[in-house]
């Protein structure tokens, strides 16, 4: 790690507010969620003693309520190291592989073996999913969500990004975090979008108030098993140890490469904190990337500072000069395109993306203001890039841009996440050899069946409530509807103590019913 760090970090998007969480300290009046006991000495030491917030799978079910007990499909699934998904419409989304209106996929030690009609396993030698009316795409991949933000979920209902969001969610909420807090809200994100199909995303997480803050994040992705990048980023605050504290998470948590957590770099456009990024041999996932901040992008490519897989957010009004940059350096980039619509961001960049030869990734970005589900997502994307081509052809302008295909968004959503997320060597398509993160979405509904086009039906037809099984590395994540293993009620417990303890230490005032 370099020895001169700097020792202030400014984000495009949020104030420091260090008076604000000076009194959270290393976790004071924090909930206790691993039942380590609400109060006193031993908590605090708990916290202190730097093996993390909580206890590994604190929101586990307990052995008695285990739904797989009662459930021997759930329980082969389990249980064998192969699994058949047979008989669905797959679409691999691998132009190689090809798609089938009819296949099976075979899974062995959580890696996709085989993708072809018709394989034929012996006995009892795998568990099999039937896919009969079920539509079998890769899991879809969010660039960008904070996730800490789940407690916030419509809080800011109607709020632009400046002053609201700025104001609200950056400056008021964001310091009452305490580590339970962050916990907490990754939990309920992270398991919310596994719900919902997501299986892979980049927590750009914003709340490393303390190493505490920091740890209590990562755990939380560890307890709901949802395959993402932790973009590690600055708090709030004294306490913040960013960016140094990088050096602790990647020997602590991301040793193996052979996990569902990688590690990146959140980053302001500052030349300091890539050079760091540089050193670290760290990604950077740069937020705030617009027509306002582009200066700072073109110096950084000037200072040789940008790298292959670097991400940048947002993308709003860039010059052609900023494209080309991030084109020529190889940079992958993250669309917003509903909260960017909704929040004042700035025209979503998807076609001047597509001009300049980047596929975007789609993004979630804050729920405190829009849905995190992919299907809102794709179809923002979609119906938007249609408008701004048909609105010119409406001008009686020619040569225009091909308009987006179902099949365009659905890549967005899949391929071009993995892509962008640098896990396209591990998932986004369903390619023997990668890992078997899997969606199942049922077809045989009143509001989708007959099907007549798979791609049409995922992206401008389906909403999570067609997310019927997901695997993660061939796990079973949710399975008939319902998440695996979580005991729901706990966890939604913990998000309403969470967010009744950081209103009332922002003094923030919810507006139910307005
Ligand atoms: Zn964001």
């Amino acid at each position: 790690m370099p020895a001169n760090a700097p020792e202030t970090w400014e984000d495009d998007e949020m104030h420091d507010h260090s008076e604000d969480v000076a009194s959270g300290g290393a976790g004071a009046d924090a909930r206790d969620p691993s039942g380590f006991g609400n109060s006193g000495a031993s908590r605090r030491a708990f916290l202190k003693s730097g093996a993390g917030i909580l206890a590994a799978g604190a929101v586990a079910l307990p052995a008695t309520a285990r739904a797989q007990d009662a459930d021997p499909e759930l329980a082969g699934l389990l249980r064998e190291r192969r699994i058949l998904i047979k008989g669905g419409v797959v679409l691999t989304l691998d132009r190689q592989v090809g798609d089938f209106a009819r296949a099976d996929v075979l899974i062995e030690d959580g890696k996709i073996r085989e993708v072809r009609p018709d394989i034929a396993v012996g006995g009892d030698a795998a568990a099999v999913i039937d896919a009969s009316r079920r539509i079998v795409v890769p899991g879809f991949i969010d660039s960008h969500h904070h996730f800490y933000q789940g407690l916030l979920r419509n809080i800011l209902t109607n709020g632009l990004l400046n002053p609201d969001y700025n104001r609200d969610i950056s400056s008021t909420l964001t310091p009452a975090y305490q580590p339970a807090d962050v916990y907490a809200g990754a939990l309920v994100t992270a398991l919310g979008m596994i719900d919902m199909g997501t299986t892979a995303a980049v927590d750009t997480s914003q709340v490393s108030h303390t190493p505490e803050h920091t740890d209590a994040g990562i755990r939380a992705l560890q307890d709901a098993g949802i395959r993402a990048v932790y973009a590690y980023w600055r708090g709030q605050g004294p306490a913040t140890q960013y960016p140094q504290d990088v050096a602790r998470l990647q020997k602590t948590y991301f040793g193996s490469q052979d996990q569902l957590l990688t590690l990146a770099l959140g980053a302001t456009l500052d030349a300091k904190v890539f050079a760091f990024a540089r050193e670290a041999g760290l990604r950077t996932v740069s937020h705030g990337v617009s027509n306002a901040t582009e200066r700072a992008l073109l110096e950084l490519g000037r200072a040789g500072l940008l790298r292959p897989g670097d991400e940048y957010i947002h993308c709003t009004q860039l010059s052609d000069e900023a494209w080309r940059l991030i084109k020529d350096t190889g940079g992958r980039v993250s669309l917003a395109t509903p909260i960017e619509m909704a929040m004042g961001h700035g025209m979503p960049g998807i076609q001047s993306a597509l001009d300049h030869g980047i596929r975007p990734s789609l993004s979630s970005d804050v729920d405190a203001t829009m849905a995190q589900d992919p299907f809102t997502i794709m179809r923002a994307t979609f119906t938007l890039q249609r408008l701004m081509v048909l609105q010119r052809a409406s001008r009686g302008e020619t040569n225009l841009p091909p308009l987006l295909t179902c099949r365009d968004v659905l890549e967005f959503a899949t391929i071009e996440g993995a892509r962008c997320a640098d896990l396209d060597r591990k998932v986004g398509t369903l390619t023997p050899g990668k890992e078997a993160d899997i969606v199942l979405l049922a077809a045989d509904r009143i509001n989708v069946w007959p099907l007549n086009n798979a791609p049409g039906a995922v992206v401008n037809v389906m909403n999570p409530g067609h997310v019927e099984t997901v695997l993660i590395a061939g796990k079973p994540k949710k399975w008939r509807g319902n998440l695996v293993g979580i005991d729901l009620p706990r966890v939604l417990r913990l998000a309403e103590e969470a967010r009744d303890g950081v209103l009332r230490r922002a003094g923030f005032a919810m507006n139910l019913l307005g």
